[in-house]
């Protein structure tokens, strides 16, 4: 489904309208470690990440960013919490974003400050409500919950202390660490709103559960056409973020930019270790930046067949293995060299 959501400009990464959903990630390291950070920043890019993110909550925030702008390619967004003046340093020091909400700022004028300079220079901001941020009165006419419908509303009104003051370079996050709550709020929300969304499952968890809760949060949005950029939220490091969102993204159909492989779940038929064959393939095409789906199949009596979708694929036979383009066998090889055998018709299509 197409999206519908308005672009915006976050450095020199355009989300919104039909531009690729972009993967983002935050670092983790402590404010104090600099050179950390810039570590952490610089293997988040390696792996792919698009945007990243750091907390800026005092002046020793304001000097990591600094650091990371003098450093990174990809735009760093400045994480702001309660203190207007840290979102103007940060906009200062070079952010290409900023992540704050305007009602947890003191006073109408200190939002109308941060509109104004995010103004002039050019960024946005992002806005957004989780399950613990939905404000008394808005919980209040909700049962008291912090029910998708509240959730939705409470961006909403997040939203609307910006535009007061003119300002619509926005984008939104809704979150939560309930999948069904966070995916029914952000469809709330994009019924009423062309703002792009940030999407994502907050405090997904471990790396199992969280790539779990998260590839069935952020992908139901993604086939819905919702989500502009996305953060898959681990408690891991911050590089299997990016690994995840990628998963996600191909899984989603979105993104063909490298190889994906498919590989059958065994069943009495079969004749390979394939388990052991498919991780290998996995790692081999890993860094191969083509749009293809490669196969590896327990049997050729019903391998073939089933992995007719792929564009190449290869399935166990007795002693040996057959190659397999879009379902028509090609040739018979020995298990021997089969790897290199696949990566070289790989590499030829
Ligand atoms: S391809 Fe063969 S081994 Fe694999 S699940 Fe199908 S029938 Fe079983």
């Amino acid at each position: 489904m197409p999206k519908n959501e308005r672009t915006v400009k976050i450095g020199g990464v355009t989300i919104g309208g039909d531009h690729p959903v972009a993967i983002q990630s935050m670092l983790c390291c402590a404010l104090e470690d600099v050179e950390g950070n810039i570590a952490q920043g610089k293997a988040l890019e390696q792996a792919g990440c698009e945007i990243v993110r750091v907390t800026v909550p005092n002046a020793q925030g304001v000097k990591l960013l600094s650091a990371l702008k003098e450093t990174l390619t990809i735009p760093v967004v400045a994480d702001i919490h309660y203190d207007y003046k840290m979102a103007l340093e940060a906009v200062a020091a070079g952010a290409d974003k900023i992540r704050l909400n305007p009602g947890n700022l003191s006073s109408p004028d200190q939002v109308r400050q941060v509109a104004q300079a995010c103004r002039n220079a050019g960024i946005p901001i992002r806005v957004g409500a989780n399950s613990g941020s939905v404000a008394a009165d808005i919980l209040a006419r909700h049962g008291g919950q912090p029910t998708a419908a509240a959730l939705a509303e409470s961006a909403l009104a997040q939203v609307h202390m910006l535009e007061q003051f003119d300002f619509n370079d926005l984008v939104v996050s809704i979150k939560a660490s309930h999948v069904p709550t966070m995916v029914e709020a952000c469809r709330i929300f994009a019924a009423q709103s062309d703002i792009p969304q940030h999407i994502g499952v907050t405090e997904a968890g471990t790396p199992r559960m969280g790539l779990v809760k998260s590839a069935i949060g952020i992908g139901s949005l993604l086939l819905d056409g919702i989500g502009s950029t996305l953060r898959v939220s681990l408690t891991a490091d911050p590089v299997e973020e990016i690994r995840a969102a990628k998963d996600i993204l191909l899984a989603c159909g979105l993104r063909r930019d490298r190889v994906e492989v498919v590989s059958c779940p065994t069943c009495g038929r079969c004749k390979v270790d394939v388990l052991t064959l498919a991780e290998k393939v996995e790692q081999m095409v890993e860094n191969i930046r083509k749009p293809l789906t490669v196969a590896v199949m327990g049997c050729v009596v019903n391998g073939v067949g089933e992995g007719k979708q792929a564009d190449i694929g290869i399935a166990g036979g007795d002693g040996e293995y057959l190659l397999f383009k879009k379902g028509v066998a090609i040739q018979k090889y020995p298990m021997e060299g089969i790897l290199e055998v696949l990566k070289a018709e790989i590499e030829s299509m």
